[in-house]
């Protein structure tokens, strides 16, 4: 869960980036889009890092701390909206913002009961995340909000790593310019592991976001679905195994 595990080793708890890979961020910033966020929440311990993780996946990054500097902010494409604020109500920016401009709002909020969802919602929210949430369900509803809101047409364009192309608007997957027919499982194992090339994603990472967070079923389906995968991309150098930990996306040429 958010912030520690997901981010993983290579985010510094202070927030440093020292171990990022400059290709890594590259990479990540063509299917990312450079898309710019704006970051609302007070929290710092809960801000840093996801500053830190957003930016590395490809997002620009303004982050705030107040109700106010966020009603003062301009040119976000997509607002991450904490409601406990310390100056104004979360509610209340989410009204003024909406009131004003329609770009998309994602709340992210500890409080997780349906009337705080409903409220949020009807005063034009776009999506609802509760804390403690995974890094990459938020990345994803990102991506959705930004999708539906047609705020950039580069979300849409697709994901190239080595000879292997992800479109996740039309579910399609290349591999040297041939297509590779994958099951929603496979696709959705594949794009998980494609957030992050070459980044560990854990075998309960892969559990909670590729089946369900509440699946207690033998831990060996994923092996069952990576050897597949492996072999409808032709390589198994795509899916790299590491040992007692999970597995990452490797780039084949
Ligand atoms: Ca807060």
């Amino acid at each position: 869960m958010y912030p520690a595990a997901t981010l993983g080793g290579s985010i510094h708890p202070t927030g440093c980036k020292a171990s990022v890979r400059p290709s890594l961020q590259r990479a990540a910033a063509r299917h990312c889009g450079g898309v710019h966020l704006l970051v609302v929440e007070d929290d710092d311990a809960i801000a840093v890092p996801l500053t830190v993780g957003l930016e590395r996946v490809g997002f620009s990054v303004t982050r705030v701390a107040t109700g106010t500097a966020a009603l003062a902010a301009v040119g976000a494409e997509v607002v991450l909206l904490d409601l406990g604020l310390p100056d104004i109500d979360g509610f209340e920016v989410c009204r003024q913002l909406r009131s004003r401009s329609d770009v998309p709002i994602l709340m992210i909020t500890a409080r997780g009961e349906e009337v705080d969802r409903v409220v949020g919602l009807e005063l034009g929210a776009d999506d609802y995340i509760v804390k403690p949430f995974g890094f990459r369900e938020l990345v994803a509803r990102i991506r959705a909000v930004t999708r539906r809101s047609g705020a950039t047409a580069d979300v849409a364009r697709p994901q190239q790593i080595g000879s292997l192309e992800i479109d996740r608007r039309t579910h399609r997957v290349r591999v040297a310019g041939s297509g590779v027919a994958l099951t929603p499982k496979e696709f959705d194992l594949l794009t998980c592991l494609a957030v992050e090339p070459g980044v560990v994603v854990t075998r309960q990472e892969l559990l909670n976001e590729v089946w369900d967070p509440h699946w207690y079923g033998p831990s060996r389906t994923i092996d069952v679905h990576v050897a597949s995968l492996r072999k409808k991309l032709g390589d198994p150098r795509w899916v790299e195994t590491v040992r007692g930990v999970g597995f990452r996306l490797g780039s084949v040429e």
